[in-house]
């Protein structure tokens, strides 16, 4: 069966008191996790031994927001996956739509750093999704396609299976504007469905694909009860305790 997942993205916000406070805030809602289900806190690279030793007891995971893809060398500022597996990180985040905006970072690119992610024994957070533009043109089956085509479909199936997918409609990241049930659920059994040409039903249906966008406390329930959302990749809501712990309490 597969994870149910709640996935946390705090990106370049909140000290590292205010993030150790944040955890302390949920651990203390002590929620029983179901056997399929996993909680993850993507929090920035600093706190991520800090952040590990507090989830570790109640069985959640830390996840890195980004890598490099070269394994090691004059990359000044760069963190490698061999850094991350050497302080016990077991997730990473790839792909995430301001990399891709800001940084430059191509499909291509993301190829490599599943390459050594899933080298590493790293679980990559794979993210996709299109800009508005595409969504009001109608082509955002195709457009997410591509992304999964040029930077997925040289793993095995073994390999694939080892990920998780986001899908983040861009348009929804911090807008306040969250895709419809209807909307997520077309897109993501669109996705499930391409995975399934190329690899096969079963092993599509053993991966887990995150809706990422504007995911609330007030909404999470209602997204994460389509049949192929299975969690959510959260921004903004992940940062209030209580929003986190109510959307935590969302999966199915
Ligand atoms: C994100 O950054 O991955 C995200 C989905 O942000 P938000 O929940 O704030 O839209």
């Amino acid at each position: 069966m597969r994870k149910q997942i709640a996935a946390a993205n705090w990106k370049m916000n909140l000290t590292y008191q205010q993030g150790e406070q944040l955890l302390d805030d949920i651990l203390a809602a002590n929620i029983e996790l179901k056997d399929n289900q996993e909680v993850i806190f993507g929090v920035p690279f600093p706190y991520l031994t800090m952040a590990e030793g507090k989830v570790k007891a109640k069985n959640y995971h830390v996840s890195a927001q980004n890598c490099y893809n070269q394994k090691s060398g004059a990359y000044t500022g760069e963190v490698s996956v061999e850094m991350l597996k050497s302080i016990g990180v077991k997730h990473c985040i790839i792909g995430h739509s301001e990399r891709r905006e800001y940084f430059g970072e191509s499909n291509l690119m993301l190829s490599e750093k599943l390459d050594l992610l899933l080298g590493g024994g790293l679980t990559p957070i794979f993210c996709c999704g299109e800009p508005l533009s595409i969504r009001e043109a109608g082509t955002q089956n195709e457009y997410v396609e591509k992304q999964l085509e040029e930077s997925l479909f040289h793993l095995s199936a073994d390999d694939l299976k080892k990920i998780i997918i986001a899908y983040e409609p861009i348009w929804a990241i911090g807008t306040g504007k969250t895709a419809t049930t209807e909307q997520a659920q077309e897109i993501h059994a669109y996705l499930r469905s391409v995975l399934a040409k190329k690899y096969g039903q079963e092993v599509a249906d053993e991966i887990s694909i995150l809706y990422g966008g504007s995911v609330k406390a007030t909404n999470a329930k209602e997204l994460f009860s389509c049949a192929d959302v299975d969690g959510g990749l959260v921004g903004g809501a992940s940062l209030v305790a209580a929003d986190f712990v109510e959307i935590i309490k969302g999966l199915n």
